[in-house]
Parts: structure tokens; sequence; C-alpha cells
């Protein structure tokens, strides 16, 4: 009787304890993955997101031949795939945990079922550095600010040293023919139907490969100015791991341990970022109710603006009249990705500019970005929104105009993303509406024709921001 091998968000061989017992436990092994958009709960992945997993679950599945494995895909309601996988004989099960609170409830719920069947499980510690229990203040409860919790995960001291691919398999079992599988990758349809996905093709090499030929290159040629690159537009500064992260094609033990190799501030920078992603996690964990509702309970009667669909439309398509803006808009289409300074500029637009409900956003972001994370994303926007456990002060309103002269002085970045703009000089590259008629006449730019005007005025905007928010804290 084979053990399964329950593959989620760790799709790799490297560091894979769940995958390393079972290999060296000398027994027949089933790789499985299923698919479940429909159990309690559950949120339904977005479409770039599905556009990642379909590709790493290939590349899955050609690691796993390697080794003498292959990895069978199941697609429902996952209790019922494993109560049917049961019933073919199983002799055990191992996974990775999860922590996010639905996904929690299913693995709960497939322990029982199989308890009750007298078959063994293990569960095992795969997408983290700490597990959410494990970093907690000494007067219990939970950090609900970085950084004492990053001191204090520092502290806890090193997490087990990542482990290599486990040997060969000894016998790889069939997979059983049961409801919902085992069904060819096609079947799950997690494709476009019409393809929008040229660019992702272009940026991206799903899979565990591509993860740490990705890690490579950030240790190559990187991180030794991570600490300054990971601000400027114009440089791939920063290391593009978080897909590979989101969906376990490597694991941050693994870049640790890589990232130990070198001492300095911009290594420390780095590890610190992926402290932030442990965080966010533990966050979630604790109070499980983040993705939609704000940390701070006051935020949930704030008077946000109904954007009307052409000024929703013109955030999402990159059509707001201020170039940094735009740009970021127009990369996280195109791509799949955005810098991250720009999805603070971009999301403090949406929020502070145009006075709309985080949410909004947080659903645009959670559809479009292939590292579309279940704690990240959400906690990231609250933390712009100002309603966040740690935010930014309400004051702070992200100016687009200077925030783009700083980082992408030239304006490189913008010249990428938004072409009609490229040949402007550099001095008027972020506020178009201010460059002389003649300049605009000569570079075949026309505002509101060729390029929008601003869809609201900066200084105007910021003035109705700062009252709403002000108005709003005179009533807690
Ligand atoms: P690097 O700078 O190389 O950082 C290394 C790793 O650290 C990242 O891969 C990521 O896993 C982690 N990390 C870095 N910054 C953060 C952060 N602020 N919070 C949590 N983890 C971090 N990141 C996601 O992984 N998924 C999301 O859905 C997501 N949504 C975001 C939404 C908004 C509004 C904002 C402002 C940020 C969001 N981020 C999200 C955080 C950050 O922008 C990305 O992790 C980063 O841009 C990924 O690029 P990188 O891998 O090159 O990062």
């Amino acid at each position: 009787k084979p053990t399964i091998v329950w593959f989620r968000d760790d799709l790799r061989l490297t560091d894979q304890p769940a995958l390393h017992a079972a290999v060296t436990s000398g027994r027949p092994v089933l790789c499985i993955y299923i698919f479940d958009q429909v159990s309690e709960g559950v949120r339904p992945l977005g479409a770039a997101s599905r556009w990642w997993l379909h590709h790493s679950l290939a590349s899955l599945d050609d690691k796993l031949r390697t080794i003498g494995g292959r990895l069978f895909l199941f697609q429902g309601a996952t209790e019922a795939v494993v109560a049917a996988l049961l019933r073919t004989g199983i002799e055990g099960l191992m996974f990775n945990r999860r922590y996010q609170q639905a996904e929690r409830r299913i693995d709960d719920a497939v322990v029982d079922l199989c308890r009750r069947e007298g078959v063994a499980v293990e569960d095992f510690v795969g997408s983290v550095l700490h597990e959410p229990w494990e970093v907690i203040p000494k007067t219990g409860g939970f950090y609900k600010v970085f950084t004492p919790y990053w001191r204090a995960a520092v502290a806890h001291g090193p997490t087990l040293p990542p482990m290599g691919v486990p040997g060969p398999m000894a016998k790889s079992a069939p997979g059983p023919r049961v409801e919902g599988g085992p069904v060819a990758l096609e079947e799950l349809g997690l494709l476009p139907e019409i393809s929008w996905d040229g660019g992702l093709c272009d940026t991206w090499e799903p899979g565990q490969d591509g993860a740490q030929r990705a890690l490579d290159l950030f240790l190559r040629e990187k991180v030794e100015s991570y600490a300054t690159d990971r601000d400027r537009l114009g440089v791939a500064g920063s290391s593009r791991l978080s897909p590979h992260l989101r969906f376990g094609e490597i694991s941050p033990r693994e870049v640790i341990a890589a990232l130990e190799r070198r001492a300095g501030s911009s290594a420390e920078k780095f590890a610190a970022e992926l402290g932030w992603r442990d965080f966010n996690t533990a966050l979630l964990f604790h109070v499980p109710d983040l993705s939609t509702a704000p940390f701070h309970k006051s935020y949930a009667r704030f008077p946000f603006t109904k954007l009307t669909p052409a000024a929703l439309a013109a955030w999402q398509h990159g059509r707001t009249g201020y170039p940094v803006v735009d740009a970021g808009m127009r990369q996280l289409w195109q791509i799949g990705t955005m810098h991250n300074r720009v999805r603070m500029i971009t999301a403090s637009f949406l929020v502070k500019h145009l006075l709309a409900d985080w949410r909004i956003g947080e659903r645009w972001f959670w559809d479009t970005l292939c590292d579309a994370d279940p704690a990240n994303n959400p906690l990231n926007w609250q933390w712009i929104a100002g309603c966040g456990n740690d935010p930014v002060p309400y004051f702070r309103i992200f100016n687009p105009v200077l925030q783009g002269e700083k980082f992408d002085p030239d304006g490189a970045y913008v010249r990428r993303y938004v072409p009609e703009l490229a040949d402007l000089p550099d001095r008027w590259i972020h506020k178009p509406w201010e460059a002389p008629s003649d300049v605009l006449v000569k570079v075949n730019v026309v505002l509101g024709k060729t390029y929008p005007a601003p869809m609201v005025d900066h200084a105007k905007a910021r003035v109705r921001a700062l009252d709403a928010l002000r108005r709003h804290r005179e009533t807690l």
C-alpha cells in the first residue's frame, strides 16, 4: 500500500520534508495535488496565479520523474477526494503544514478522516522560517509590530537546515482512479481561454529550476546592492522570488541558507524581507478575518468613495494621468508583477487620492499578481490604507510625482511601460501636464488624447483625503 505525499504550496523536491520522509521510508509513494476551489472558505485563485500553478505543476511532474515518481492530479472538494483515495488502500499520508483558516480546517478534517480509517498521518514544517506559534511575545498573544517580531525571530535562532532532494523512489505507486481524478493537467483549465499570457511567458520560469535560477542570479549580481537598488524602479534590483516562494518552488530556509554565506547589511535587509512574509502569515493565522476585515475595526465604518466604473478602469489599466502610477498598473497587467515601491504608490493612489475601499484594490492585485498571497496581499494593502496592525501614519500620502522623481529619476521605468511618453525629457516625465506646449508638440503628446490628463489634482486629492481621515479619527 502506498504512502501519499500531498503537495500543496510546496511544489518542489528540495527541502520538501513530507516528500523526504515518504521517500526515505522506502515504501511506495503516491504524489498527489488536489485542485480544490470549492471547499468552504477557500479563496479561488486569480487568473495570474492559475497561469503560474499550471506551469508549476507541469514542472513538478517533470522533476518527480527524474527520481522515479510522477504527480497525480485530482480536482474537487479535498475531503471527498481523500476519502475516495483512502478506500483504494493507503498506508499513510504526509504533508507540509499550511496556516490559513480554511486550509487548516480542510487539513484537520483530512487528518480526522485518516485517523478513523487507521491511516497514519505525518505533517511537517516546510513553507516558513518560523511557524506562527513559534515566535510570540513572552507575555503571550502575538506580535502586532514587525520590528520586535523580527528581533524575536532572529533571537529564536536558526531554523532547521534545508534538506536536499530525496534519493530515487523505491517504487512509484500507480494513480488509483477515483471520483475527481487523476485528471490531465489541461483538464484543470488553469490557462486563459484568450491568450493574454505572452508577457508572463516571456518574463517568468515557474517551477523549481526557475526558482533556483532566480536565486543564483540574485546572489551573483544583486545581493550586494540590494539595500539601495531595491527601491530603484528602472533597475531589477530585487530577487523576483516572490511567486516562487508563494507556490513553494523554493523554501525560505533554502534562501536563508544560501544567503548566510553573505554577510553585510544588504543580506540582512533581504533576510528581513523574508521575515515580513512570515510575519504576515503569522498575523493572518492569529486573526483569520484580516483578508477582508480591517485590523482596526473602526475602519469598517470609513466612508469610502464609490468609484465609477470608468474611474476604477482608469486605475486598473494605467490611465490615471500620473505616469508612475500608470507604469506600475501596466507592468502588473503585462507581466503579472509590480515593483514593490510602485505597489505602494499605486495602492496609496487608490485608497487616498481616490478614497476607494482598499479591498477593491486588493482584489485586483489578487487576480493579476503571479505572487498573489493570501497573507501578504491583504496585509500590505491594510498597511497602506492605514487600517492595518502597524500601518503607515494616516497622514502619509504618497505624492506620485515626487516618488517618481526620486525613485525613477531618468524615467526609465515610466518610458518602458508608458511608451507614449517615451520621448518626454526627464524634467517632465513624471508631470507631463507641466511641460510647455511646444515640448509636448515635439514629442507627439496630446494630453487627454494620446495620454490622459490627471484624473484628480494631487493637492486637492491630498486635502480631501486628510479631511476624511481626520474626521474619521475624530469619531473613534
Ligand atoms: P524582494 O525584495 O527580493 O524580497 C524577497 C522576498 O521577501 C519576496 O519574494 C517576498 O516573499 C518577501 N517580501 C518582500 N517584501 C515583502 C512585504 N512587504 N511583505 C511580505 N513579504 C515581502 N508580496 C507577495 O509575496 N504577495 C503579494 O500578494 C503581495 N502583495 C502586495 C501588495 C501591496 C499593496 C504591496 C505594497 C506589497 C505587496 N507584496 C506582496 C510585497 C512585495 O511587494 C513583494 O513581495 C515584492 O515586490 C516581491 O518582489 P521580490 O521577490 O523581488 O522581492
